[in-house]
């Protein structure tokens, strides 16, 4: 453990795997599955899953991606600072997810929690739904 002292802000700049692993979902433009990911990455060399999926958490916690817990995939944030107040649609035949910023619901989530006595640690706000493109087939 290195405990030197910096004064500078919390750095930004992200590590080889991080930046890896979000250009892949960037240039995909769509929630890839961990396994997926793990695959396509294999192939850049990235061969162990524990670095990958630390790259994954961290891009989480930074808010560059988000996880979408029912489909155990990842997407890039296309909101910035978008935090929690976000919710996906996951269109259930072709699994296309979007990203859907709303801060109405998630004032909602926070006050139902509250009146329950609880408070909000964290939550993922997933719809399954029938997108455009599948509504019309
Ligand atoms: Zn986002
Ligand atoms: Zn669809």
């Amino acid at each position: 453990m290195s405990s030197t002292h910096t004064h500078s802000k919390k750095s930004q700049s992200l590590t080889k795997n991080q930046k890896i692993v979000l250009n892949l979902l960037q240039n995909s433009g769509e929630a890839l599955k961990a396994y997926s990911i793990l695959d396509s990455l294999k192939k850049e060399g990235l061969k162990s899953p524990l670095q990958i999926y630390r790259a994954l958490d961290k891009l989480v916690e930074l808010g560059k991606i988000h996880k979408i817990e029912s489909r155990n995939s990842f997407i890039v944030c296309n909101n910035s600072n978008c935090a929690s107040n976000t919710v996906f649609a996951i269109c259930e035949r072709c699994g296309n997810v979007k990203e859907i910023k709303n801060s109405d619901l998630s004032e909602g989530v926070k006050e139902l929690v509250k009146k329950n006595r609880m408070n909000v640690t964290r939550y993922n706000l997933e719809f399954f739904v029938l997108c455009k493109s599948c509504k019309t087939n």
